[in-house]
């Protein structure tokens, strides 16, 4: 595997091959990310990583300095894996003059639920990954389900910009106990990573009560989403949003659209101690 942190070196690289299947990452690589990387080679070689922790997705009092940094077991976790270059520029590469042009997504998918508590997060997250796709110019690029509202977001970027490059989602890998795999699970100690898997249990059984549901109507789902919240705090838990949404936009689903039969996906963002989830469950 090649390893290159130069923009140009990457496209000097790339120049001649098939446009490559690409997964962008933050590093602290698990077996979410793995999967990710195995599904990119289904849809074609070369596959390009990219680990670049972007400090414009990140709030002031957010995480940025002590997110997990741990390039050598990453490179060793990804050469397994057959991954052809592994992209990993350094803030200067890939920001050599502070970043002023970026893309806002609208508001209306962009500065909601995980947009509402991390304001400019999706802002952050659409530059770095135009930018990005610019370096790579893959074909393919594969982004995990788990990040459901960043794997929309992006989708609609690359439609609306006419990006020649489609995008492929990859379902949550899970720990036996259902936890979602995350690079900031680390920060979790001993009884909150037992703790933890309550977050996927809480969804499954919000699920189950809107399948048994006799009529969906608006004042049960919030019902449902009122209980849930109540439920996780008496736990312990902070929840930032556990929301009952439509598929296909993310927005609250109106009468009409219950009656139609929209289908819906539950998300959700917790806090338990320090340690912020996210995860989410399609109905
Ligand atoms: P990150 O390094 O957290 O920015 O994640 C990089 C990519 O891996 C994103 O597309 C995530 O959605 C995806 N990802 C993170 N965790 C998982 C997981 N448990 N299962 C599948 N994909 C994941």
């Amino acid at each position: 595997m090649k390893i290159i942190s130069d923009i140009n070196e990457l496209r000097d690289h790339l120049r001649g091959q098939n446009r490559a299947s690409f997964v962008p990452t933050m590093g602290n690589l698990h077996e979410g990310h793995l999967s990710l990387m195995r599904l990119a080679r289904q849809h074609g070689d070369p596959v390009v990583a990219s680990i670049f922790v972007n400090r414009l997705q990140f709030g002031p009092n957010e995480d940025f300095d002590s997110y997990p940094r741990t390039m050598q077991a990453d490179i060793d976790k990804l050469e397994k894996e057959g991954v052809y270059i592994l992209f990993a520029p350094t803030e200067k590469d890939l920001y050599p003059q502070p970043q002023e042009y970026r893309v806002d997504p609208p508001q209306q998918l962009g500065d909601i639920l995980e947009g509402e508590f991390r304001p400019g997060f999706f802002k952050g997250v659409c530059t770095v990954v135009l930018k990005l796709f610019s370096c790579v110019q893959p074909r393919v690029a594969v982004f995990g389900k788990k990040d459901y509202q960043q794997l929309m977001i992006v989708r609609q970027m690359a439609s609306q910009f006419a990006l020649p490059v489609d995008i492929v989602p990859a379902e949550t890998i899970r720990a036996e106990d259902g936890l979602a795999l995350s690079s900031r699970n680390i920060y979790l100690s001993a009884s909150e990573r037992a703790e933890a898997p309550a977050l996927q249990r809480q969804l499954s059984a919000m699920r189950e009560q809107v399948l048994g549901l006799k009529e969906k109507t608006v004042s049960s789902l919030l019902d449902i989403e009122a209980n849930a919240l109540m439920q996780m705090q008496t736990r312990g838990w902070k929840p930032d949003y556990m929301a009952i949404r439509q598929q296909r936009d993310l927005a609250r689903p109106t009468q009409a659209d219950l009656d139609g039969g929209q289908p819906l996906v539950i998300v959700t963002a917790a806090k338990l101690g320090k340690t912020r989830l996210i995860d989410n469950l399609e109905i």
